[in-house]
């Protein structure tokens, strides 16, 4: 992170020491997993086709994250925001630009 943000070291104040435990409680995860669903015959298939990002009747409202992308991990989340993003431009008719740090 310092050699891509420098100066973010310094913007440390407090180091957290997780455990499963820790991640239960904040993520309600089953025993803390890490990333969401359970991989099964029945959810894999969600892995490439993704979950539904709206809710009915609730207007500009869009979810991401591990729960809509079973496999979840870093960067399959981070796709799952881009390409919300990617929805929004195009509902919009605005051009999508996409830019690497
Ligand atoms: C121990 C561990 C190791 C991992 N290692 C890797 C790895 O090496 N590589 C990798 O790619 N992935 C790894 N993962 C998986 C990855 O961290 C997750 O898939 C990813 O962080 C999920 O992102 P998310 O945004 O969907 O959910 P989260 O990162 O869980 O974000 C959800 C956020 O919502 C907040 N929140 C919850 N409820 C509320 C509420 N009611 N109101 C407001 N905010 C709320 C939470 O505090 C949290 O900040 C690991 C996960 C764990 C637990």
């Amino acid at each position: 992170m310092e050699r891509i943000y420098p100066g973010i070291k310094a913007d440390i104040e407090v180091v957290d020491v997780a455990t499963p435990l820790s991640y239960e409680r904040n993520t309600d995860n089953w025993q803390g997993s890490s990333c969401g669903w359970l991989l099964t015959t029945q959810t894999m298939p969600w892995m490439i086709s993704g979950l539904q990002k709206t809710l009915p009747g609730l207007r500009n409202f869009y979810r991401i994250g591990q729960w809509v992308e079973p496999g979840g991990s870093l960067p399959i989340v981070a796709m799952s925001g881009r390409n919300v993003i990617q929805q929004i431009c195009h509902q919009d008719h605005k051009a999508f630009i996409a830019i690497e740090p």
